[in-house]
């Protein structure tokens, strides 16, 4: 997979992207990271990307001409990119849009910076805008590592054989069972007797139903839709009683 970033602070990402996994999956040649910083696409001497909004208000807008310039630039190579506005006003993104992004062979994601974008770049040049939640950050960057984190994660080879993300919350649908370690008893704190029985079939329901109930206790938003079993309905109707 490629993936161009542009933004205005490069530096804000080789932390990210030059540490565990993201690294990893790069020196594996897994993922290549291309960031730009569009300031370099501007056509004007001092290379202002910003300009005061047209009807007057507070904060600058970025202006077209750069980001539509950068775009052009990265897409001149095979294929056609996803091109990935980040923006609170777009579709807030979820495991099931991660898992859509790394089937990709080529991402650029759009970094936006003060009170917002020319409306030209979200009309004529993006193919997805997307927001990481109903809040406000400064800047597109952080959202950008957040959504290429958990799409790099997925990508085949990116995790080890014992960390596979198949069975991740959200990937199944629900919210994933609870872990224990070593010790057994700590300060008498006891890990279930379930998992020390050696009992596989018994292990997988007991991993069944506790995932079923933390969904079901901690996102009941999640059930809606999701195809239970007459097992996982008869589990749900007992805790119902419980209440
Ligand atoms: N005035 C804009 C509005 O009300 O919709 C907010 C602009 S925000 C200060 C500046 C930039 O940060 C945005 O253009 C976007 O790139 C990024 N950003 C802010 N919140 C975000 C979110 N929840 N998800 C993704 N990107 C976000």
């Amino acid at each position: 997979m490629k993936i161009d970033i542009l933004t205005l602070f490069p530096e804000m990402f080789t932390g990210v992207l030059g540490t565990s996994i993201l690294n990893k999956a790069k020196e594996k040649k897994i993922v290549e990271y291309n960031i730009v910083n569009y300031r370099e696409f501007a056509d004007n001497k001092h290379q202002t990307v910003d300009d005061y909004p047209y009807g007057g208000g507070a904060g600058m807008v970025l202006k077209p001409q750069p980001i539509f310039d950068a775009v052009e630039n990265l897409k001149k190579g095979e294929g056609k990119p996803r091109i990935i506005l980040l923006c609170p006003q777009g579709e807030t993104f979820k495991q099931s849009k991660a898992e859509e992004f790394s089937r990709e062979d080529h991402l650029i994601f759009i970094c936006g910076h003060y009170e917002g974008y020319d409306e030209r770049i979200r009309e004529f040049v993006v193919t997805d805008e997307v927001s990481i939640g109903d809040y406000v950050l400064t800047g597109g960057e952080l959202g950008a590592m957040v959504m290429i984190d958990s799409i790099v994660r997925l990508l085949p080879g990116a995790l080890g054989n014992d960390d596979s993300p198949v069975l991740d919350s959200f990937s199944t649908g629900l919210l994933e069972h609870p872990h224990y370690t070593r010790p057994a008893d700590f300060r008498g704190m006891k890990v279930p007797d379930i998992l020390l029985s050696g009992d596989h079939r018994k292990i997988e329901e007991w991993r069944e139903k506790e995932s079923l109930r933390r969904t079901y206790l901690r996102r009941p938003d999640l059930l809606e839709g999701f195809p239970l079993t007459e097992k996982q309905r008869k589990w749900i109707l007992e805790w119902e009683k419980d209440k």
